[in-house]
């Protein structure tokens, strides 16, 4: 197939402001590119292709950023800026549609999914996030309704916030796995790796770390600078160390030193890409028992899992986890999110979209 990727226009392609969408674009591009299909992504002027999708080929369009949908209010209008990326984006993908056998949409914005019966080829999306926004909501149900087989969602606890018309069709998420070493020692220290912002929960995590008495290696960007600020406060010092956006390789280097990650979602995080990668690394998983982490973390097999929001059962699972054995975390990153398994499930969907 020639395949037309869309990027989220919330920022470049290798920055870290798309969080999880960047390396979903990676893993499905490297992967469809694998299989033999012809790939080219669409993203923002500045934007940087990984080693493994150079087979791609890379478009890129200037404009202002989208706003993120998840810090906005829930009933908050749609907003589309004046020089908008996102409407200069869908304006190359009208004007050059023919040249593909399907488009693919990773971004969470509501004028690509509005445009879905619009288009002369079959438009995909991939939906990155749970429900943000009722306007997001109400659009969502009403194409599950006139193009059901057009939308896919990375877990079940992401699809049980929308109103669909009929089972979701789940595609999880897959991994280059080779890129991520098995790391046997890992050091004293926990390990907490996302977006620094409020939904993710660091809070609950550096917490956690300071009753265990151990240090914990922070690693993302700092999308919000008050709350980074906030959480610092909250423990004392010397039980944070910040490492800040770290590029692949070494965001699975650090996380391979790490005895247990901590993850602390406070949202419905759609699928939780920090676990698999730790666990890729051999690195067990305490999480927050909510969203995409709790149908990834199997108690006892690969992590512990906590009533959500609970710092002291937050304690106690990562307890637990520190008794897992770390080449099991591997064999089950391996058996469950390989980037063939996620490309061949991708590939299925689309191809099934063909006209
Ligand atoms: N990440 C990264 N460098 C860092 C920290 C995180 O590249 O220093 C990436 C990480 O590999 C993961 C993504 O950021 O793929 C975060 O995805 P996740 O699904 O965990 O959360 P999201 O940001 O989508 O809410």
């Amino acid at each position: 197939m020639k395949i037309l990727v869309v990027h989220t226009a919330v920022g470049p392609l290798g920055g870290g402001c798309g969080g999880g969408v960047e390396r979903t674009l990676g893993s499905l591009v490297a992967g469809l590119l694998q299989r033999g299909h012809a790939i080219t992504v669409l993203a923002a002027e500045g934007s940087l292709l990984p080693p493994n999708c150079q087979g791609a080929e890379l478009w890129q369009e200037p404009g202002v950023p989208q706003p993120s949908w998840q810090h906005r209010s829930r009933d908050a209008v749609v907003e589309i800026p004046a020089g908008s990326l996102l409407a200069a984006c869908w304006q190359q993908v009208l004007a050059r549609q023919q040249q593909f056998d399907v488009l693919l949409n990773l971004g969470y914005d509501w004028l690509p999914l509005w445009l879905t019966p619009h288009t002369s080829t079959p438009l995909a999306h991939l939906v990155s996030m749970g429900s943000v926004s009722d306007a997001m909501d109400a659009l969502i149900a009403q194409i599950s309704c006139s193009h059901p087989s057009h939308l896919a969602f990375h877990t079940a606890s992401q699809a049980g916030d929308f109103a669909l018309s009929g089972a979701p069709l789940l595609l999880g998420n897959g991994f280059d796995l080779e890129q991520y070493r098995f790391e046997d020692a890992p050091q004293r220290q926990l390990g907490w790796a996302g977006r620094i912002a409020p939904e993710k929960g660091l809070e609950d995590a550096a917490a956690a770390a300071a009753a265990l008495g151990l240090p914990l290696v922070v690693m993302g960007l700092v999308e919000d600078t008050s709350y980074a600020e906030r959480v610092a406060a909250s423990v004392a010092s010397g039980t944070l160390i910040w490492k800040g956006f770290l590029e692949p390789a070494a965001l699975q280097a650090e996380l391979g030193r790490c005895q247990v990650l901590l993850n602390t979602p406070k949202w419905n995080e759609a699928f939780g890409n920090v676990v698999v990668e730790a666990l890729a690394c051999g690195v067990p998983v305490a999480s927050y028992a909510r969203g995409g982490p709790a149908e990834l973390v199997v108690e006892g097999v690969n992590g512990a899992l906590a009533e959500a929001d609970n710092v002291e059962a937050l304690v106690a699972a990562c307890r637990r986890a520190m008794g897992i054995e770390r080449a099991c975390c591997r064999a089950w990153a391996e058996q469950h999110c390989s980037l063939a398994g996620f490309a061949s499930r991708v590939e299925h969907w689309l191809q099934g979209l063909l006209v």
